[in-house]
């Protein structure tokens, strides 16, 4: 198999996978209950909430652990609009968000607030002008994903939370660091809030968290126990494996990095034999998402194709498949090339034999479906 859509989600780790097994068989005890194996549960969890804080550099109070990046978003942007809405119902966000704070917006705008979508440059990059146009004394939030899902785009969260912060200081910055976090190094420091994933870090599905600046208030959106944004009993074994996952995500960033970079360049090259075939990338898109359009086949077609050399890419994201991509739309403003892209997303773990097959099985396929039309 070679698996090129480490973006959609990744594998578990196995020395992860192992820890999942352990911590159920042996802490299956609830953490809240009061005899022994409550308190052994609860140790192990006290244990693993202070190793993401001390990864994370954040304090434990900061912290909600949520089922992963799309609840994590509808805490931090509905939980601000709850908790904020006298001082105003104005929210900002980018046009290159993941489709979970889009859809989060439509449900907010159908119930009195008004969003704004903030322009970006040609490389993708906010438009701090527009910005600070856009920000008035009603904006209770802005937020910007730190790495976009389609196209990669990287930006600038500390000069973005400047700016927010010169134009009008109550406004809360959140970012949605999903394709972000174990990737490039981010500073939670640069933010007020921020939502992650557990399981594009090669981590388990099901879990992810919030970072909730000290003191911010927001209102929960799940009801069930006191003084608590994320009711019910904490699920141990993803918690613990989340740890250990974003652990291991952090080691060696910029070593892996340069790894993706290598296999990013060749596909990159390879492609420039294919003189019909676009490459959807900025200067600010990171090495690890590599998006293409195919011009004059149908992603579907190409992807169906791929897979029964059992190869695995993208269509634009997971959570949008056949829709148009609109972060290609957003920068290139061409129809044709927003409709027929793919996203390869690499790994540190990819092999080189891997790509030379992908790219081998690509040529074979493209120059066949081509001859087709
Ligand atoms: N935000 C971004 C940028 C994403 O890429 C994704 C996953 N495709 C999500 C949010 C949703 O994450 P989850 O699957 O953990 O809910």
């Amino acid at each position: 198999m070679v698996y090129l859509d480490y973006s959609a989600t990744t594998p578990v780790l196995p020395e992860v996978l192992d820890s999942y097994i352990k911590v159920t068989n042996e802490y299956f005890g609830n953490p809240n209950s009061l005899h022994r194996l409550g308190s052994k549960s609860k140790e192990l969890l006290t244990s693993a909430i202070n190793q993401i804080c001390e990864i994370l550099k954040i304090k434990s109070s900061e912290m909600v652990i949520t089922s992963g990046a799309t609840e994590a978003n509808n805490m931090a942007i509905i939980g601000t609009a709850l908790a904020h809405s006298k001082q105003g119902k104005h929210i900002i966000v980018s046009k290159l968000e993941h489709d979970s704070v889009y859809g989060i917006c439509k449900h907010l705008e159908d119930n009195g607030f008004l969003i704004d979508y903030v322009s970006n440059n040609e490389e993708g990059v906010i438009d701090f002008d527009d910005l600070k146009k856009l920000i008035r004394p009603e904006t209770i939030l802005v937020s910007v994903c730190a790495v976009n899902s389609e196209l990669g785009i990287r930006q600038p969260l500390k000069t973005i939370k400047q700016v927010i912060n010169k134009e009008n200081p109550n406004t809360i910055f959140h970012s949605d660091m999903t394709q972000g976090i174990g990737k490039v190094a981010l500073n939670l420091n640069d933010v007020d809030l921020a939502s992650m994933s557990s399981h594009k870090i090669y981590g388990p599905k099901g879990v992810g968290l919030l970072y909730k600046k000290e003191n911010l208030k927001i209102k929960p959106i799940m009801f069930g126990s006191d003084n608590d944004l994320r009711p019910g009993t904490p699920p141990l074994p993803l918690i613990v494996t989340f740890a250990k996952a974003l652990r291991i995500s952090m080691l060696d960033l910029a070593k892996k990095e340069e790894k993706i970079n290598k296999h990013n360049i060749k596909i990159i090259n390879h492609f420039k034999n294919h003189t019909q075939i676009l490459i959807n990338k900025t200067k600010y898109s990171i090495p690890h998402i590599l998006n293409i359009s195919l011009m004059n086949i149908k992603p579907e077609t190409f992807i169906h194709a791929l897979e029964k050399h059992d190869i695995y890419v993208g269509s634009n994201t997971a959570c949008s498949k056949g829709k148009i991509s609109a972060a290609t739309l957003n920068i290139y403003r061409d129809k044709t090339r927003a409709l027929t892209t793919i996203r390869i997303s690499l790994s540190h773990l990819t092999k080189n034999e891997e790509i030379n097959l992908f790219l081998e099985k690509f040529d074979l396929i493209y120059n066949r479906l081509l001859e087709l039309k």
